[in-house]
C-alpha cells in the first residue's frame, strides 16, 4: 500500500507522499520537487520531467509540452484547432476515439501516442518519484483534475493512471485538494451546529483559473461551488508578451521568429522569466537573446505598467469567476472568512489587487502556492487508505455542472429529467424505478451545453439488459442506481429487476411479509473499474471499517434520495401514477392478509420479492475500450523496459569509458613501475582503441558487448593494480609485523 498524492500541471507536477513523520513533497532525481510536465521522445529512449527541459528547443518535433489542454478532448474541437498552431510537435487525430494524439519520432519510427498515453508516460516518472523515495514499488494514489473537467476529460486522465499503472483511488478537483490541506490542520473550525467558515480558494496555474467556496466546520468540509475559466493562465500572459516582442522584432531587426520554431520557443522562454521578472520589480527589466534568429542578438524591454495594459483583456477576464463565485453561492463579502490563492500566476501583482476589489479582503498566503494539491492529494490517498490513521475529515464535494438523463418510453413520450442539478453534492447515488418490458437505454448528457467550456454535452448511453416482461406480460420493476462516483464520473452502477413471487406457507408472526433480497451482485459491465476502487478490497481491519463507514455512508445517501424520489421520479413506462397503483395494490394485498389472519393450521400466500441483477452495457463519449487500454498498458510496459535498458547499457558504456581514461593516465604515473615498457605501450594502444570504438562503430552496441569489453581490458589491466596494490600494502604489513614482534 502507498499513500501518493500527484498534482499534475500543465507546466509543473509535484509528487507528495504520507510516511511516518506525515506529508512531504519529495524531489526527483534532479533534487528537484517540481517536475515539469514534458515528455521527449528520441531515437533510442525517452526523457520524462527534468530531463526533457533541455530538448524543448533541441529536439522540438519530438518534445511534448503544455498538453494539458488537449486529453479528453475531440481532435476536431474548435480549441483544439486553434491550439495546433502553438504547439510545436505534430498533432493528429486518434481514430478509435476521435481524440487527439501526438506523431513523433520514437526509436527511429513515426508514432502516434494518445493524449491519454503521454499523460501515462508522465504518470510513470512521477510514479518511479515516488518509488525511489518511498524504497519501494507504488500503486495506489490521488491525482489531481481541474474542478471543470467533463465526464470525458476525466476518464481520459483516469485512463493515463491505468496505463502508468497505478491504482488511482480518487480523481481529486484542484481545489478541494488544497481545501483539505487547508483544513485539516486547523483546529479552531466552528463545531457543526455553529456557522460554517467560509474560505474562497482561487488556484491560477499555466493553462487554467478555478475558483470554490468552502464551507468548514469540525471534522467537515463542503464545497458550496466552483467557478472557472478554463482557458485563462500564466501561458497566455507568455503569449501575448510572445507575440508583441514577435512584432517588435519584426520591425527592429527584420526577423520572423513565427517563421523559426526554435526562435518562437526561445522567445517563450524568456518571456517567461521577464513575466516572473515583472512580478517583484515595477520598473523597466531586460530581455535579451543572442542569435535568436539569422545570427541576430536581440533586445527588448517592459515595465509592469506596459505589462498589464498589454495583458488588459486577460487581466479583466480573472474578475469574472471571483464575482461569479458570490453570485452562484449566494454569499456576501461579510460571509467570507478569507480568500487564499495558490498556483504560480497568482504571484502577478495584479491578481491580488483584483482579490481585493471584488471580496474587499487581502489575499491569503498560508498555502504553499506550488504544493498545495499534492499535499492536499496526499491526505485525501491516506484518508481512503488503511495503512494510515488519518483524522476523521469528510469531504463533500460538488457537481461542476448539471446532469439530466433521457429515455425512450414505449407507451408515451420519451423521458427527461435532471437528475443531478449543479452543485450537487458528491459523490452521490440516487435510486430510479422504470417499468419495462424489454432492454431499454438512457442516455446521460449535461443539462446546459453553455455551461460546459467543452464541445460535446454527450456523456454517455446506458443500455439496460436482460429484462423481461412479468408473467401476467406486464412492464417488470426496474430499479437502477445512478452515481456521480468518487472521481465526479457519472455512471449507472447497478440495475435490477425486482420479481414479486407469490408464495404459499405456514404463517409465522415473525415472518416479514415482504423481503428484498439484500444481495446485490456486481453489474458485469460499466464503471467496474471505478466500483473497484471505490471499495478498495483490504484486508486489514482499519480498511474494512473505513469501507464499511464509507458503504453506510453511501447507502445513507442512496436512501435520502430513494425518500426524495417520489417527487422527482418521473420515469416509467410507465408514469408515476402506474408505479404507486402497483405499490398500493402491494399494501392492500398485505392488509387483506392481515385481515385474515388465520388460525395456525391455516395456510396463507404470502409476496416474497427476488431481485435479479442486470447486465448493463455502457458506452460513453470517447470511450477508450478495455482492450485498447490494455494495449497502452503493454506498450507503456514495454517502454518503460527500453528505458531501463537503455539506462543500464548508457551506465555500462560509462563504465568502459570511465576506465579507459582513468587507465591511460596512470599507466605513466603510478602503474608506471608495475608493467613492463613493451606492455605498456600495447596496452595504452588497446585503450585508445578502444576510446575510438566507443565514438564510431561502439557508440550504440548491446549492454553485453560493453560489458564483455571491460572484462577484456579489466583481464589485462587488473593485473597491473594488483601488483601495485600489494606493493603498496606490503610495507604497512612487515612494520606491523615488526611492531607485533
Ligand atoms: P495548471 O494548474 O493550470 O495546470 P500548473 O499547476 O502547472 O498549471 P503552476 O505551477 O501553478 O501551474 O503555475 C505556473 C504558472 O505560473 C506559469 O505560467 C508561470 O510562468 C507562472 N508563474 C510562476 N511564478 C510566477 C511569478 N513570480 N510571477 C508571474 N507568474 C509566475
Ligand atoms: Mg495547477
Amino acid at each position: 500500500m502507498s499513500v501518493i498524492g500527484y498534482d499534475i500541471g500543465n507546466v509543473s507536477c509535484y509528487t507528495a507522499i504520507a510516511r511516518q513523520g506525515g506529508i512531504e513533497t519529495v524531489a526527483n532525481e534532479f533534487s528537484d520537487r517540481n517536475t515539469p510536465a514534458i515528455v521527449s521522445l528520441t531515437t533510442k529512449e525517452r526523457a520524462i520531467g527534468s530531463a526533457a527541459k533541455s530538448q524543448i528547443v533541441s529536439n522540438y518535433k519530438n518534445t511534448i509540452s503544455n498538453f494539458k489542454r488537449l486529453i479528453g478532448r475531440p481532435f476536431e474541437d474548435e480549441y483544439v484547432q486553434n491550439l495546433i498552431p502553438t504547439l510545436p510537435y505534430k498533432v493528429v487525430k486518434v481514430p478509435s476515439t476521435g481524440g487527439a494524439g501526438v506523431q513523433v519520432l520514437y526509436c527511429g519510427e513515426q508514432t502516434v501516442f494518445s493524449i491519454e498515453q503521454v499523460f501515462g508516460m508522465l504518470l510513470t516518472k512521477l510514479k518511479t518519484i515516488a518509488e525511489v523515495n518511498l524504497k519501494k514499488p507504488v500503486q495506489d494514489c490521488v491525482v489531481s483534475v481541474p474542478s471543470f473537467y467533463t465526464d470525458t476529460e476525466r476518464r481520459s486522465l483516469y485512463s493515463a493512471t491505468r496505463i502508468a499503472g497505478l491504482n488511482c483511488l480518487r480523481l481529486f478537483n484542484d481545489t478541494t485538494a488544497v481545501a483539505l490541506a487547508y483544513g485539516i490542520y486547523k483546529q479552531d473550525l466552528p463545531v457543526p451546529e455553529e456557522k460554517p467558515r467560509i474560505v474562497v480558494f482561487v488556484d491560477i496555474g499555466h493553462s487554467a483559473m478555478q475558483v470554490a467556496a468552502v464551507a468548514f466546520n469540525k471534522g467537515k468540509l463542503k464545497v458550496l461551488g466552483t467557478t472557472f475559466d478554463p482557458y485563462l493562465g500564466g501561458r497566455d500572459f507568455d503569449r501575448i508578451m510572445v507575440e508583441h516582442f514577435a512584432t517588435e522584432f519584426k520591425g527592429k531587426y527584420r526577423i520572423d521568429v513565427k517563421t523559426n520554431k526554435r526562435a518562437e520557443l526561445r522567445l517563450f522562454t524568456e518571456c517567461e522569466k521577464l513575466k516572473k521578472q515583472l512580478s517583484s520589480n515595477s520598473g523597466n527589466m531586460t530581455l535579451n537573446i543572442e542569435c535568436l534568429m539569422d545570427d541576430k542578438d536581440v533586445r527588448g524591454s517592459m515595465n509592469r505598467s506596459d505589462f498589464e495594459e498589454l495583458c488588459s483583456s486577460l487581466i479583466k477576464r480573472v474578475e469574472v469567476p471571483l464575482q461569479q463565485i458570490l453570485v452562484d453561492c449566494k454569499l456576501k463579502n461579510e460571509d467570507i472568512y478569507a480568500v487564499e490563492i495558490i498556483g504560480g500566476a497568482t504571484r502577478m501583482p495584479f491578481v491580488k489587487q483584483t482579490i481585493h476589489k471584488v471580496f474587499k479582503k487581502e489575499a491569503s498566503t498560508t498555502l504553499n502556492a506550488d504544493e498545495a494539491v499534492a499535499r492536499g492529494c496526499a491526505l485525501q490517498c491516506a484518508m481512503l487508505s488503511p495503512t494510515f490513521k488519518v483524522r476523521d475529515f469528510t469531504v463533500l464535494e460538488c457537481c461542476p455542472y448539471s446532469v439530466t438523463l433521457l429515455w425512450k418510453a414505449p407507451m408515451e413520450d420519451d423521458g427527461e429529467m435532471e437528475i443531478f442539478p449543479v452543485h450537487h453534492q458528491a459523490p452521490f447515488s440516487k435510486m430510479l424505478t422504470f417499468y419495462r418490458k424489454e432492454h431499454f437505454a438512457i442516455q446521460a448528457k449535461y443539462t446546459d451545453p453553455k455551461a460546459l467550456n467543452y464541445p460535446s454535452s454527450d456523456i454517455g448511453t446506458f443500455l439496460i439488459n436482460n429484462v423481461a416482461p412479468t408473467k401476467e406480460g406486464e412492464g417488470s420493476k426496474i430499479k437502477v442506481k445512478v452515481r456521480i462516483n468518487i472521481h465526479g464520473i457519472f455512471a449507472i452502477t447497478q440495475a435490477s429487476l425486482v420479481e414479486k413471487i407469490e408464495e404459499v406457507a405456514a404463517v409465522n408472526g415473525d415472518e416479514p411479509m415482504e423481503t428484498e433480497d439484500a444481495a446485490k451482485a456486481p453489474q458485469q459491465n460499466g464503471d467496474q473499474e471505478n466500483q473497484n476502487n471505490e471499495s478498495p478490497m483490504e484486508t486489514q481491519d482499519s480498511g474494512r471499517a473505513k469501507e464499511e463507514k464509507a458503504k453506510k455512508d453511501e447507502e445513507k445517501s442512496v436512501q435520502d434520495e430513494t425518500m426524495n424520489e417520489k417527487q422527482e421520479e418521473a420515469p416509467t413506462n410507465g408514469s408515476k401514477e402506474e408505479m404507486e397503483t402497483n405499490a398500493n395494490q402491494n399494501r392492500s394485498e398485505d392488509k387483506n392478509s392481515k385481515e385474515k389472519l388465520p388460525e395456525k393450521e391455516v395456510k396463507k400466500k404470502k409476496n416474497k420479492i427476488k431481485t435479479i441483477s442486470l447486465p448493463i452495457a455502457s458506452e460513453s463519449f470517447m470511450q477508450i475500450h478495455e482492450k485498447e487500454l490494455e494495449g497502452m498498458f503493454e506498450m507503456e510496459g514495454k517502454m518503460i523496459m527500453n528505458d531501463k535498458q537503455e539506462c543500464e547499457k548508457a551506465e555500462v558504456r560509462n563504465a568502459v569509458e570511465e576506465y579507459v581514461y582513468d587507465m591511460r593516465g596512470k599507466l605513466y604515473e603510478k602503474y608506471e613501475k608495475y608493467i613492463t615498457e613493451d606492455d605498456r605501450s600495447s596496452f595504452t594502444l588497446t585503450l585508445e582503441d578502444t576510446e575510438n570504438w566507443l565514438y564510431e562503430e561502439g557508440e550504440d552496441e548491446r549492454k553485453q558487448v560493453y560489458i564483455d569489453k571491460l572484462a577484456s581490458l579489466k583481464a589485462f589491466g587488473d593485473p597491473i593494480v594488483k601488483r601495485f596494490t600489494e606493493a603498496q600494502t606490503r610495507p604497512a604489513a612487515f612494520d606491523q609485523l615488526g611492531s607485533a614482534l
